[in-house]
C-alpha cells in the first residue's frame, strides 16, 4: 500500500504540487494523467524517494520514505520520465550491471532469465542498447525496474515517443505486470491511461482535480443524464407515450429535424437508464427509434474541462508553460539517472 498526504513540492518559488493525497491499494493498477508541467513526474520522483517534498509524507508499504528510505525503496520499481541506460552496455551486461546495484535477493541468472523473458526481450540480450529501437530500449527501462521483484512499480509516462504498434505492446506488458505488481503509470494521453488503469487520478497544475474509475468520473462529473432521442412516428402522441413512461422526468420536443420524425430530449428520473424503456414502447407502436444519443460527457470532455486552465481555480500563475516543462533540466537528467544507479555515495 502506498499512502500519500498532504504532498506540497516547490522549486524554489515554483509551487510544483499542491497538497496531493492520496492511497494506493496492493495490485491496483493506477494512472496519473495530467497536461505536461502538471506534476506528475514530480509526485513519481517524490514517492520513489529520488527527490525531496517540501512537505506532507509517502509511505510505502508502512516504511515513510524519508524515515526509512533503503526498506521503502526495496518494495518500489521505478522507470523514469528517461531512462537511465547505459548504452555502450548490452542489455544483458546491463542488467547484470543493475543487479549488482540494487543488490538484488534473488539467483542471478534465473533472475534476469525471468525478466527478460516477461519483458520479452531475451532475443536481444547479446545486442547494444543504442543499436535497440525505442521500444526495445524501453523494455529493457522496464526490465530494470522489475530487479528484485519489488511490489509497486511506477511508470513514467512508459509509451511517450513510441509508434502505434510498440505502444500496445507495452500496454500489454503493463497489464500482465498488473497481475502480480501494484502499477502506477503516468501519462499525458488519456486513451493510454484509460486503456490500462481502472482508476484515474487526473492532475492539473500541481492539484488533484479527479480521483476515480473512469465509469465513475462520467457518471458523476457529467451534470447531464438526458438523452437525446429521433423519432419516426407522430410526434404528438408519442410524446404522450414517453412522458407516461414511469422512470421519466420531462420530456421536450426538438422539432421535426429529418423529415417524418421528430426529435426530443428526455429527461431521465435519478439517473434511470430509460434506454430499453423507450426502444420498447416505441417498437410496440411501429415507430421506430432512428437515433438515440447520450448527452453525457465522454472521458475526454471531462479530461479536457478538468484540466482547463482558466476554471483552474487554485492556479496563482505560479506554474510554468507546457512547452518549458517539457525541457529537461540537467537537474532532471540527474534525477532519472539516480533512480536506478542511487546517488553517488561520497
Ligand atoms: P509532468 O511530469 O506532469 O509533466 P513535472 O512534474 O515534470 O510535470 O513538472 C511540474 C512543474 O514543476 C512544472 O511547472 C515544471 O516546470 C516544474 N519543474 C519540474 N522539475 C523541475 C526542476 N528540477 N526545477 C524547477 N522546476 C521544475
Ligand atoms: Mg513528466
Amino acid at each position: 500500500m502506498i499512502e500519500v498526504k498532504n504532498l506540497t513540492k516547490r522549486y524554489g518559488n515554483n509551487l510544483a504540487v499542491k497538497n496531493a493525497s492520496f492511497t494506493i491499494q496492493d495490485g491496483e493498477i493506477v494512472g496519473f494523467l495530467g497536461p505536461n508541467g502538471a506534476g506528475k513526474s514530480t509526485i513519481m520522483n517524490i514517492m520513489t524517494g529520488y527527490l525531496s517534498l517540501t512537505s506532507g509524507s509517502v509511505a510505502v508499504s508502512g516504511y515513510d520514505i524519508l524515515e526509512y528510505p533503503e526498506k521503502a525503496k526495496k518494495h518500489i520499481g521505478y522507470l523514469p520520465e528517461l531512462p537511465p541506460l547505459y548504452t555502450d552496455m548490452t542489455v544483458k551486461e546491463y542488467l547484470s550491471f543493475v543487479y549488482e546495484l540494487k543488490k538484488a535477493k534473488f539467483q542471478k541468472k534465473p533472475h534476469l532469465d525471468e525478466i527478460e523473458r516477461l519483458v520479452n526481450i531475451k532475443n536481444v540480450e547479446n545486442r547494444l542498447i543504442k543499436n535497440l529501437s525505442k521500444g526495445y530500449r524501453q523494455r529493457v527501462g522496464i526490465a530494470q525496474a522489475l530487479i528484485g521483484n519489488p511490489d509497486v512499480l511506477i511508470l513514467d509516462e512508459p509509451t511517450v515517443g513510441l509508434d502505434p504498434k510498440q505502444i500496445i505492446e507495452i500496454r500489454t506488458l503493463i497489464e500482465k505486470l498488473g497481475r502480480h505488481h501494484t502499477v502506477i503509470v503516468s501519462s499525458h494521453i488519456l486513451s493510454e491511461i484509460q486503456a490500462v488503469c481502472k482508476r484515474i487520478i487526473i492532475i492539473n497544475q500541481g492539484v488533484i482535480v479527479a480521483d476515480d474509475t473512469a465509469e465513475n468520473l462520467q457518471n458523476n462529473l457529467s451534470s447531464d443524464h438526458a438523452i437525446s432521442v429521433r423519432i419516426q412516428g407522430p410526434e404528438e402522441t408519442a410524446l404522450k407515450v414517453l412522458r407516461s413512461i414511469k422512470e421519466i422526468e420531462s420530456v421536450q420536443s426538438m422539432g421535426i429535424i429529418e423529415s417524418g420524425s421528430f426529435d426530443c430530449v428526455i429527461q431521465p428520473k435519478d439517473n434511470c437508464d430509460v434506454r430499453r424503456a423507450v426502444f420498447e414502447r416505441m417498437a410496440e407502436r411501429k415507430w421506430p427509434v432512428l437515433n438515440m444519443t447520450s448527452n453525457r460527457l465522454t472521458l475526454e470532455q471531462i479530461f479536457l474541462r478538468l484540466t482547463d486552465a482558466s476554471l483552474t481555480p487554485a492556479n496563482g500563475g505560479d506554474t510554468e508553460a507546457p512547452e518549458k516543462a517539457e525541457e529537461l533540466s540537467e537537474t532532471d537528467k540527474e534525477l532519472a539517472r539516480n533512480a536506478v544507479f542511487g546517488k553517488e555515495e561520497k
